[in-house]
C-alpha cells in the first residue's frame, strides 16, 4: 500500500537539514522548515538561499526556478505549522535525548498516519522510535553531506518499522532522484561505519604528528583519488558531529578504531567545530566558508628550504617489473639520465619495449611530442650488471617484494655505489630499516613508494627512518617535484599513510559483510555515491588483489597489534581458495577476465 506524500516538514536546518530541505523543494514537494528560534530559521533560510544561489552562478539553476524552489519552503519555529505534514525528517544536533524530545513533540502534532523520519548518523532509531506512540511509523532516512549533492539515502528500518512505511519512504528518496538502500538499525549504518573509522585513524596520524594535515589529505585524494582527504573531510561533517558519531559508535560496539582520538573533543572544547565555525584541522576564511587560509600550521613556501640538497642528474632503476618499467619512464621523460638493471639480457630487452609501447601511446594520445619521446628513450639505457650502478647519484630499487631478496640486493648495492649516493625502496609492506641496516650508510637510504602505474599516479611518499639523513630526505623531496609528482613525507612505518588508512577500511568492508548486515553491492553503492569514492570497496579488493589485501592487512595487524586490523576470515579463506580478485578471473565477484 502506498500513501500520497506531497506535504514534508524538516526539523533542525542547519549543514543537513537546509540541505535536505532544498532537495525536497527542488523535487516539488510542499516544505515546512522548522527551528529553535528566529536567528537559527535566519542561518537555514539563509543556507538554502547561498546554495542555491550557487547553482544559479554555475548555470545549473535558473533565476525562476530558484525562486520556484524558495517559495516552496515556509519557514517557521512554531511546531504547529506541521500539523498536515505526510513525512516529517528530524535533522536536529546528534543527541539521543533532544532526538526522542522533538519526536515525542511531533508526536503529538502531526497527523496520527503520518511517518516521522530521523536523520541520525549513529543514534538509534529505535530508541528514538519508541518516544513516540507510533513507532512503527518511524524510520531512519540518512542523507549524506552534501544533501543536494549526493545520491546515497540509508533507509533505516527498525524491528518495529512498517514495510510499507519503509516501502513509501523509499520510493520518497527514489522521486528525489536519489540511491536509496534498506538497512538495519546498527549504529553507522553502511557508510558511516566503514567511514569513521578511516577518518578518525586520520585524526590520531595527525594527533601523533606522523604525517601533516596536508600531507595526510593529499596522501588519500592524490593515492586514492577520494574527492576530499579525511581531515577536510571532518572539517566538513563537523568535529562535533565526528565526535558523537563515534562515541555512538564505539559504545555499541566497543570496537577500539572507533573510540574518537581525543584530539577530536579537545577541538570540540576549544569551538573548532570545523567548517561551520571556521576553523577546525584548518583554518577558515569565515564559518561557513569552504576556503582554506594559512594558519601556523601551513607549511613554508616550497623555496624556503635552507637543507643543502645533494645533487642528483643520474639515476639507476633495479628491477624489470611494471613498477620499475614505470619509474624508468618517469625519471626518462622528466629529464633525468637513467640506467635500469634487469637479471637477463631477455628482461632488458622487455623492459625497453615496454617503455616504448607506454611513450608512442602517449604520443599517439597528444600528452607527448615525438621529439619528447626520442629524447627520453635516449636518456634511458639498460644493463644486466649490477656493477653497472657505480656512477649513479640515486639508485631506485623496484624488485620482489621480499626481504631476503631486497636485503642481499641492499647488501651488494652499497658495496658497489659512490660514496653520497642515496638508495631508494620502493617498498610498500616492509620495513626500510630493515634494509637500511644491510648497508654500511643509513643515513642514505629513503622510502620512495611510487603508486601504481607509476607514470600516472602524482603521489609519492617520502618515507624516512630513524637513520635517513635530513638531506637525503629533502633532496628525495625535491627529485620527486622536479618529476611532477606530490611527495607526502612519513616515517617508517607499516603501511605508511595510505595504506595503514585504506586497508583497514577495506577489511572492515569485508567484515561488514560477513556479519551479513549488507550485500558487497550495497556496501559498494554506499562508498560511491553516499562518499564520492570512485570504486567501492569490494571492487577495490578485486582490482588490488585479495592476497595483496591480505598480506599488507597482515603487515598492519603484526605491526600495531591492534585487534581491530585482524584480517577478516572471510578475506583468508577466499584467498585459501584462490578467490584473489580479477587477475584470477574471481575474487568478490566473478570475473570474464
Ligand atoms: P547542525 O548543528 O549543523 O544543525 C542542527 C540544527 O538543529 C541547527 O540549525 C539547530 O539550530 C537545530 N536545532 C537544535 N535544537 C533544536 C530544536 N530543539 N528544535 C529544532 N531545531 C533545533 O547539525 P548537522 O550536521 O546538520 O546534523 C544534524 C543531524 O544530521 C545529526 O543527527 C547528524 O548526525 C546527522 N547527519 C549529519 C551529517 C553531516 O555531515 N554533518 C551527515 C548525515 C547526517
Amino acid at each position: 500500500m502506498s500513501r500520497e506524500i506531497t506535504r514534508v516538514g524538516i526539523v533542525g536546518l542547519g549543514t543537513m537539514g537546509a540541505g535536505i530541505a532544498e532537495v525536497f523543494a527542488r523535487s516539488g514537494y510542499d516544505v515546512v522548515g522548522l527551528d529553535a528560534n528566529e536567528a537559527a530559521l535566519d542561518r537555514g533560510r539563509g543556507h538554502v538561499e547561498g546554495s542555491t544561489g550557487r547553482a544559479v552562478t554555475r548555470g545549473k539553476l535558473t533565476e525562476d526556478e530558484r525562486a520556484e524552489i524558495m517559495g516552496r519552503i515556509r519557514f517557521t519555529t512554531d511546531y504547529a505549522d506541521l500539523a498536515d505534514r505526510d513525512l516529517v525528517v528530524e535533522a536536529v544536533p546528534e543527541s539521543l535525548e533532544l532526538k526522542r524530545e522533538i519526536f515525542e513533540q511531533l508526536d503529538k502534532v502531526v497527523r496520527p498516519d503520518a511517518i516521522l523520519a530521523s536523520n541520525t548518523s549513529s543514534l538509534s532509531v529505535t530508541e528514538i522510535a519508541v518516544a513516540t506512540a507510533r513507532p512503527a511509523q518511524v524510520v531512519g532516512m540518512h542523507f549524506f553531506n552534501p544533501a543536494p549533492v549526493l545520491k546515497f539515502v540509508e533507509i533505516v528500518r527498525t524491528v518495529v518499522s512498517s514495510p510499507e512505511v519503509v516501502e513509501n519512504v523509499q520510493a520518497v528518496a527514489e522521486r528525489l532522484g536519489k540511491m536509496p538502500v534498506v538497512v538495519g538499525d546498527k549504529a553507522g549504518f553502511i557508510a558511516n561505519a566503514l567511514l569513521f573509522g578511516y577518518l578518525n585513524h586520520a585524526a590520531s596520524m595527525f594527533e601523533t604528528k606522523y604525517a601533516t594535515r596536508e600531507d595526510i589529505d593529499a596522501a588519500m585524494k592524490l593515492g586514492c583519488g577520494l574527492p576530499m582527504g579525511p581531515l577536510a573531510l571532518l572539517d566538513l561533517i563537523g568535529l562535533d558531529t565526528a565526535y558523537e558519531i563515534l562515541d555512538t559508535m564505539y559504545k555499541q560496539g566497543r570496537d577500539r578504531l572507533h573510540a574518537p582520538a581525543p584530539v577530536l573533543k579537545q577541538m570540540v572544547t576549544a569551538g573548532m567545530r570545523g567548517r561551520k565555525s571556521g576553523r577546525g584541522f584548518y583554518t577558515y576564511e569565515a564559518p561557513n566558508s569552504p576556503v582554506v587560509v594559512d594558519d601556523a600550521l601551513t607549511p613554508p613556501p616550497v623555496d624556503g628550504a635552507d637543507v643543502h640538497l645533494r645533487p642528483v642528474s643520474l639515476v639507476g632503476v633495479v628491477g624489470s617489473g611494471t613498477m620499475a618499467t614505470g619509474i624508468v619512464e618517469v625519471f626518462a621523460k622528466a629529464g633525468f639520465d637513467v640506467r635500469y638493471v634487469a637479471r637477463s639480457e631477455d628482461k632488458v630487452t622487455r623492459v625497453r619495449n615496454a617503455l616504448e609501447r607506454s611513450l608512442d601511446k602517449a604520443v599517439a594520445r597528444g600528452k607527448l611530442d615525438a621529439a619528447d619521446r626520442d629524447a627520453a628513450l635516449a636518456r634511458v639505457s639498460g644493463t644486466t650488471h649490477l656493477d653497472d650502478m657505480a656512477d649513479r647519484d640515486l639508485v631506485v630499487e623496484a624488485v620482489v617484494e621480499d626481504l631476503a631478496v631486497k636485503t642481499v640486493l641492499f647488501e651488494a648495492l652499497d658495496e658497489i655505489c659512490k660514496t653520497g649516493a642515496i638508495i631508494a625502496t620502493t617498498t610498500s609492506s616492509l620495513a626500510v630499516v630493515d634494509l637500511a641496516a644491510a648497508t654500511k650508510y643509513p643515513a642514505d637510504v629513503v622510502g620512495l613508494h611510487f603508486f601504481n602505474p607509476a607514470p600516472v599516479m602524482r603521489l609519492v611518499e617520502v618515507v624516512s627512518t630513524v637513520a635517513t639523513a635530513d638531506d637525503v630526505i629533502a633532496t628525495a623531496v625535491d627529485v620527486c617535484r622536479r618529476l611532477g609528482k606530490h611527495p607526502v613525507t612519513c616515517s617508517d612505518r607499516a603501511g605508511f599513510i595510505v595504506n595503514a588508512l585504506l586497508f583497514p577500511y577495506l577489511n572492515d568492508a569485508v567484515k561488514m559483510l560477513e556479519a551479513n548486515y549488507a550485500s558487497a553491492d550495497d556496501i559498494d553503492t554506499a562508498m560511491k555515491t553516499g562518499c564520492g569514492y570512485p570504486m567501492g570497496p569490494f571492487e577495490l579488493l578485486d582490482v588490488v588483489g585479495l592476497d595483496v589485501s591480505l598480506a599488507i592487512q597482515r603487515t598492519l595487524y603484526l605491526e600495531f597489534r591492534e585487534p581491530g586490523f585482524a584480517p577478516a576470515p572471510r578475506l583468508e579463506h577466499l584467498v585459501t581458495a584462490g578467490y584473489v580478485g580479477r587477475k584470477a578471473g574471481r575474487g568478490f565477484r566473478g570475473h570474464d577476465s
